[in-house]
């Protein structure tokens, strides 16, 4: 192979590019939509607080083929369920889960029913999850609700749970730790986070420790989660019975995986902590503006966080940050424009068009 082809080769799916760290066999069909490999990208400027010679980086992970990270999961979720013969999977979403097993189930051929909080699903999300196919089932309640009524009816009826607290998401999303690594050359010293049921940080911490076990990696990061201010279970050490953000996909009162989120922290010597709507909003429209990235505002909460460390200065010089962006900014297109100017209507003439670009 030449040197041009090699660089063509094609990227074979997150599941046959770590398969000697995931729990899958010869006989696991795998169903990939050719999910992970996303850009590690560096950021500078949007923060003054942020000190010269600390480098941040953000891991894009809206560049997946759905359009977030739980793609990794839902590769391995799904390829698993197929193996033992599931006809139907089901999930409780915030959006991103359903607009995933959806593509991921259509793969597969298998039905797909998810349940969401009515009005409360982002208009991109909610587009994907119909077109694939999935039956929506809309009720009045929230997240959390959502999530034990579907862990109720997957032990009554023959539907696999692909939510979270089905093991196999987080091996697939470990891999994206792997990827920091292998992008780095090394673990960077913090991993900043958006926290919301809690299984994103857990599978990273997962995957960390395992690269250094294998001597992949040298050396472990801190962990740095972050919650909404109107949604922080794990920072206020109780159930928030009625979160309330605009970061919806992280708008969650009772993390399932809160005991390995919290071990996360407490082993990697990290923290986990709140940010407020407003500095999310601002480290959103930051990373579009200014560093020309796009992504979702719950994805934002890990520079926001960030950027409130860096104002206490919590950060050194040589250190380096990855900030994972864990949804694309096409979610929700309602909130970018919102958060942005409105287009500016002219007449159709030289110097109307003239006019508005001197202005
Ligand atoms: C699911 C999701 C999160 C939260 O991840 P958890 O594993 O539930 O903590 C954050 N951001 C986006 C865009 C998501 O879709």
């Amino acid at each position: 192979m030449t040197v041009a082809m090699e660089k063509q080769r094609r990227w074979p799916g997150l599941i046959e590019h770590y398969r000697e760290f995931l729990p899958v066999s010869d006989s696991t069909p795998v169903v990939t939509l050719l999910e992970g490999n996303t850009p590690l990208i560096e950021i500078t400027g949007i923060s003054e607080a942020i000190p010269k010679g600390v480098r941040v980086y953000v891991k894009y992970e809206g560049l997946n083929p759905t359009g977030s990270f739980k793609d990794r999961g839902m590769t391995m979720a799904i390829s698993k369920a197929a193996e033992e013969g599931a006809k139907a999977v089901i999930c409780a979403s915030t959006g991103n889960t359903s607009a995933s097993a959806a593509a991921y189930a259509a793969r597969a051929g298998m039905r797909c029913y998810v349940v969401v909080e009515g009005g409360a699903i982002a208009m991109g999300k909610l587009s994907q999850a119909l077109i694939h196919g999935a039956k929506m089932l809309s009720v009045d309640g929230n997240f959390d609700t959502a999530l034990r009524l579907v862990r109720e009816v997957a032990q009554r009826l023959p539907v696999k749970l692909v939510n979270s607290v089905n093991p196999y998401r987080l091996e697939g999303q470990k891999t994206a730790a792997f990827e920091v690594c292998d992008q780095l050359g090394e673990a960077p010293d913090f991993l900043a986070i958006p926290v919301g049921n809690a299984g994103n940080i857990s599978a990273y911490w997962k995957g960390f420790k395992e690269y250094r076990g294998v001597g992949r990696i040298g050396k472990l990061p801190v962990m740095l989660g972050f919650q909404a201010a109107g949604a922080a279970p794990l920072v206020e050490g109780r159930v928030i019975p009625s979160p309330k953000t605009i970061a919806t996909a992280i708008k969650i009162g009772d993390p399932a995986s809160r005991r390995l989120a919290l071990a996360a922290r407490d082993e990697s010597g990290g923290r986990i902590e709140a940010v407020s709507d407003e500095e999310i909003l601002d480290a959103y429209q930051k990373l579009a503006r200014m560093a020309g990235v796009f992504c979702e505002p719950a994805s934002a909460a890990s520079v926001a966080g960030v950027v409130k460390l860096a104002g206490k200065g919590f950060f050194q010089q040589g250190q380096r940050i990855v900030c994972v962006l864990t949804g694309h900014g096409l979610k929700d297109p309602d909130r970018a424009i919102a958060s942005a100017e409105p287009p500016v209507t002219i007449p159709a003439t030289i110097e109307a068009l003239t006019e508005a670009i001197k202005a």
